[in-house]
């Protein structure tokens, strides 16, 4: 084939396989267990992973929370530290006021150093009608503060003992200040003025503030019973003076590390309450919620997405793994040169159909075969083979479209399964329909070829078939049919039986005894006397006998059908040919008269076995004169057209071999055809001498015969000769040689006629 039609093959076979592949219905075994397996990973590693990270959140907050306390527990200390050292200012300025009114000199004692800026921002006396007395702070304006709540809480209360106001302008240093007051007494215990203490709000907290311990978003706030927010720290801007009013911090009264929202800059954070035991005071300390959780949110941050890499590469992986995994199953699954499902997928659907039909006659396959196609492939080649495999599949799978599964389960195989309430009706209309596609010819390279097929129907109704039973029982329907449709050429179907299976059982069991016949030399021959009408022996037909064990002596008709269905024909017949060989060695050296053999030889032996090769080593190893060797074939054998069995035929007669057709007149050979066949003699059989002289026509057909073959000059037999009568009406002919139980009868070497050496 050139390259450019070898190119076109290539791409009609491929448009055809793609037509194919697209028209048949492909049952895919299910993946589902990849991303299955992959989903049950990736639920196993978040169900481990949410807990945890759950875990650890409850683990960071709780530390938080302990934090906060601690914080707390620290920043009442302070608290009460600062305002203890406040009041300790204001005690010591009350006490020295009232132990001397007339020489209490605020400014000496600040020029003492006593008072400083360190102690307290400012130190006012405040006289009872509300005038500043004395203040620390240099050119103070003077002011009245009657009206200020320590001013009117004091000079109500004798008893109010310290006093913190909230955050307030100074109308006397100008600065907003919180101040821790008490009252002054006259002598006489009146009313004499208040000792105010000033501090700035911010050194409460300011004092306590650190980073390490608050973080960015900290926040700390000192609040007063009588409900002053004293002083506020939130993050990193302080709040104090001007924050809100501490009613928006009452719900964190009493905190211990809940989480609110700080009113102020709206951040979340874990809140402790804590309230001091010896003055009016508490405090809150509150942790920002990010920058408690920030490790932990770093932490979930990486596991999530650590687990989302691992679930997408898993995913990936899967959908991977399936697409690869669904090539590889399509490979294995598919017939390559036709895409149709192969054996494979086949046995594995019909599995699966049988496990859900169940034994209820409801499922039943279609074995198709075509006849003679190795015969297309050994003559035609393989690429026209193939051709012809693709465009059969292609009828098939348009006839079949997506109804029934189609398979290529071999080199011409194919099955079809059929799914129906009526299935037997359903497969034995299919398998008509299948023939009926076959009556089309197939064109290829410009020739039209018409093909048989053969089709096994398997109906499954027995619980004990699996799918290779079934198949068995459609191939042992399928070669019933082959049988009986193959040598009419035409097409055929036909319904497994019970008994087919039976029959196949014999011919293993024959197929063995066969075997074994052979190993155990369990042949023998006989020998029947060709002779002329007057008796003399002319030569011997050897025929073969075997001996069977338990059932006897078994005749040819019992077992040559079988042995050439077999192919055990061919050590048969070399059997036969070398025993028979020997024989005739033995009595030729004897037996002074020209003595011929007669050997059946079988079709098989010419295109399976090499006859030609056989017979010229026992003319050599036996030193027989070829033209003494008279092979019988049958027409099946000199009507072969094949170039093979025409050589052999041919190389036989080169070598002085004689070949005679046997049987002649029980086939399809016509008189005409002796003319052509490359034949030397012919052997009537029985058929005809059986009626002669009572049959005309039997008796003007040998009639006819004799002088046709004399004319040719070939050599005539009369085969069946029983009776005086018959040899009677045959001497009419002069000399015709004759075989027959009126002469003889097939007997052992031993019992014939021939003359021996002493
Ligand atoms: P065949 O070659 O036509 O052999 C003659 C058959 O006719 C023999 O049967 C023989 O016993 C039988 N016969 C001969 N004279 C008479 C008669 O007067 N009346 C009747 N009724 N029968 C007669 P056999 O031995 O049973 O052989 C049957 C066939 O088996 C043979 O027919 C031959 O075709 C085949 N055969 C025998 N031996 C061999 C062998 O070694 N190789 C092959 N391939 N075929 C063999
Ligand atoms: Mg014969
Ligand atoms: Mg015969």
């Amino acid at each position: 084939m050139s390259d450019v039609s070898a190119g076109k093959f290539k791409a009609r076979v491929n448009r055809l396989r793609t037509r194919v592949a697209a028209a048949v219905p492909r049952p895919s075994r299910s993946l589902a267990w990849i991303p299955a397996g992959a989903l049950t990973i990736i639920v196993v590693i978040w169900s481990a992973i949410l807990p945890r990270i759950h875990a650890e959140r409850q683990d960071t907050r709780n530390l938080a929370v302990a934090e906060t306390e601690q914080l707390a527990s620290a920043f009442s200390q302070h608290i009460g530290k600062t305002v203890h050292d406040a009041d300790a200012v204001v005690s010591w300025v009350k006490y020295e006021y009232e132990r001397s009114p007339s020489t209490f000199d605020l400014a000496a004692y600040q020029r003492q150093g006593l008072i400083s800026a360190d102690t307290a921002l400012q130190v006012t006396l405040i006289g009872a009608n509300g005038e500043v007395l004395q203040t620390t702070t240099q050119n103070a304006k003077q002011v009245n503060l009657s009206d200020r709540p320590h001013f009117l809480i004091h000079q109500a209360n004798p008893e109010a003992g310290l006093y913190i106001s909230q955050p307030v302008l100074g109308r006397v240093s100008n600065q907003w200040t919180l101040q821790f007051t008490r009252r002054l007494n006259n002598s006489d215990g009146s009313f004499a003025g208040v000792v105010v203490v000033s501090e700035d709000p911010d050194f409460l907290t300011d004092g306590f503030y650190s980073l390490d311990s608050l973080g960015r978003g900290g926040m700390l706030a000192v609040i007063s019973d009588n409900g002053y927010l004293l002083s506020l720290r939130a993050g990193q801007s302080r709040a104090s003076p001007v924050g809100p009013p501490a009613a928006a911090y009452r719900e964190m009264v009493g905190a211990k590390g809940g989480v609110f929202d700080d009113p102020l800059d709206h951040q979340r954070r874990f809140v402790t309450y804590r309230h001091l035991s010896q003055y009016p005071v508490a405090v809150l300390v509150g942790l920002s919620e990010r920058d408690a959780l920030a490790t932990y949110r770093h932490a979930k941050m990486l596991y999530i997405v650590m687990a989302t890499i691992v679930s997408v590469l898993l995913l990936a992986g899967a959908y991977i793994i399936m697409v690869m995994m669904g090539k590889l199953q399509g490979l294995a699954e598919t017939d390559s040169l036709t895409g149709l499902p192969n054996r494979h997928l086949l046995t594995q659907t019909l599995r699966r159909r049988m496990e859900a039909v169940g034994p209820s006659k409801r499922l039943a396959m279609l074995y198709i075969d075509l006849d003679n196609f190795k015969k297309i492939n050994d003559t035609l080649g393989h690429k026209m083979g193939d051709e012809l495999l693709l465009k059969v599949a292609h009828r098939l799978a348009e006839m079949t479209r997506c109804e029934q599964l189609l398979a290529r389960i071999g080199g011409d195989e194919f099955v079809i399964l059929v799914e129906d309430t009526e299935v037997t009706r359903k497969a034995s209309a299919l398998a008509d329909a299948v023939i009926k596609l076959f009556d089309r010819p197939f064109v290829m390279r410009g020739n039209s070829y018409l093909i048989c097929v053969s089709i096994g129907i398997a109906v499954y109704k027995d619980a004990g078939d699996n799918e290779f039973g079934l198949l068995t029982q459609a191939d042992l329907a399928m070669y019933a049919a082959k049988e009986t449709g193959k040598p009419a050429n035409v097409s055929q179907h036909c319904t497994y039986t019970p008994a087919l299976s039976e029959r196949a059982l014999q011919d293993i069991e024959r197929h063995q005894e066969l075997q074994c016949a052979i190993i155990n030399r369990e042949f023998f021959l006989e020998y029947q006397p060709i002779v002329s009408l007057d008796g003399e022996l002319r030569g011997v037909e050897a025929l073969v006998r075997w001996r069977h064990p338990t059932k006897g002596v078994l005749l040819p008709a019992e077992f040559i059908p079988f042995a050439e269905s077999s192919g055990f024909i061919v050590q048969i017949g070399e059997f036969v040919l070398d025993q028979a060989c020997q024989d005739f060695r033995e009595w030729q050296d004897a037996d002074p008269r020209q003595l011929t053999l007669s050997i059946n030889v079988s079709p098989m032996q010419f295109t399976t076995g090499n006859v030609v090769h056989a017979v010229t080593r026992c003319l050599n190893d036996y030193m027989i004169e070829p033209d003494r060797l008279q092979l019988e074939v049958t027409e099946t054998v000199v009507l072969d057209e094949s170039a093979l069995v025409r050589t052999r035929l041919e190389a036989l007669r080169r070598a002085g071999v004689k070949i005679v057709l046997d049987d002649f007149g029980t086939g399809y050979s016509s008189l005409s055809n002796l003319v052509n066949l490359s034949i030397d003699g012919v052997k009537i059989d029985r058929y005809f001498t059986r009626d002669v002289p009572a049959k005309k026509a039997s008796s003007a057909m040998l009639t006819h015969l004799v002088g046709l073959t004399r004319d040719l000059g070939l050599s005539l037999v009369v085969e069946g000769v029983e009776t005086q009568q018959q040899v009677e009406w045959l001497s009419r002919f002069g000399n015709v040689m004759a075989q027959g139980f009126y002469f003889s009868k097939p007997v052992s070497a031993a019992a014939l006629p021939i003359v021996r050496a002493a």
